[in-house]
């Protein structure tokens, strides 16, 4: 089975925190938190619609201006999400520049951002060609727990305690359509581009009784086609597994009540990415900065039942010996695991 997602850290775990999550066969990108986001290509940057940033410490926020700045002139909508909050650091950040010129782009570059709160989600939109204005317009929605819910997938997300918010977020999909060669077989079918086709329309949930056209080109270049009843087709070609779970756990306590909400968020993930910040011989600075130790994150992915996990955010004091807090953190996963 292909994962439909592909995350990766951006830096190393010494280094700004950052998840970047393209699709696989699509020119898109998801992204957890927005720190130093100079390893990613221009290529990169320009897939990704979506930022969940957890909060605004300036390890979580510094990509900012890298991102606005290669969308500025380009007809694109650019959603960010924060905790409470965010729009005066969006704001903030959005006053530091002088926007006279803008109105000549022939494209609309806009900003979509929503603040996260408890039981409800504030959106505002700023354009670019009005100087990224607020104009003073607000939505309010209700929130309980997904933030984003498209056809394919949705974000879901809770609001932990680092002495400020900071959201803690997991993207999961749906289902998972895996192509059956066999039956491609079966029917005399070619890969080709239209398999992306035809997934996109179980993931749309397009109605099983449409007809759905199959073309590809054999040789010479001859177009060949047969047409079908969705349903039918997938019957014959399809296999519907369960999606996959990516969570994304950063800058928190491991009091009860946040790892009440971090299990939710992350249990039965495929893939943990969850902050170790200190040793757990160093657990009383771990507390006084609000973050976890390796021990307390291995804890967590093993509670949590995770297939695997991955620490960053370590701090620079043990620069050289992340193996150390990655022995840590696995010891507790392992020990978790086997008492569960
Ligand atoms: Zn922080
Ligand atoms: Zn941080």
């Amino acid at each position: 089975m292909r994962p439909s997602f592909h995350p990766r850290l951006i830096n190393d775990p010494f280094s700004d925190p950052g998840l970047y999550i393209p699709f696989l066969f699509e020119k898109r990108a998801l992204l957890f938190d927005l720190g130093d986001l100079s390893p990613l290509t221009p290529r990169d940057l320009l897939k990704i619609d979506h930022v969940f940033v957890s909060h605004t410490h300036m390890d979580h926020f510094i990509g900012f201006d890298m991102l606005l700045r290669i969308f500025l002139g380009r007809e694109k909508v650019l959603h960010l999400y924060g905790p409470p909050g965010f729009f005066s650091h969006v704001e903030g950040r959005l006053s530091g520049y002088t926007w006279n010129l803008v109105r000549e782009y022939e494209n609309n570059f806009v900003l979509n951002v929503t603040e996260v709160h408890e039981s409800c989600t504030l959106t505002r939109t700023y354009l670019c060609r009005d100087g990224f204005i607020n104009d003073g317009s607000l939505s309010q929605r209700p929130f309980s727990g997904i933030l984003l819910k498209t056809p394919a997938y949705y974000v879901e997300a809770a609001l932990l305690d680092h002495r400020v918010p900071c959201l803690g977020m997991a993207l999961v999909e749906n289902f998972y359509v895996n192509i059956i060669k066999e039956g491609l077989r079966r029917l005399g079918l070619e890969i080709g581009p239209w398999i992306n086709e035809f997934k996109s329309s179980l993931y749309d949930q397009r109605d099983l009784n449409e007809r759905f056209s199959v073309t590809w080109k054999e040789k010479g270049n001859i177009i060949r086609e047969k047409v079908f009843i969705l349903g039918d087709l997938a019957r014959e070609i399809a296999l519907i597994s369960p999606g996959q779970k990516i969570a994304y756990i950063t800058d928190t306590t491991g009091s009860p009540e946040n790892r009440a909400k971090i299990l939710r968020l992350a249990t039965g993930a495929e893939h943990l990415f969850i902050e170790a910040a200190f040793m757990e011989c160093d657990r009383d600075t771990a507390e006084r900065k609000y973050h976890l130790t390796a021990r307390e994150a291995g804890m967590i992915a093993g509670e949590a039942g995770v297939k695997r996990f991955t620490i960053f955010h370590l701090s620079p004091r043990y620069s050289y010996r992340a193996e150390e807090l990655q022995k840590e953190a696995m010891e507790a996963y392992l020990l978790t695991r086997q008492k569960a």
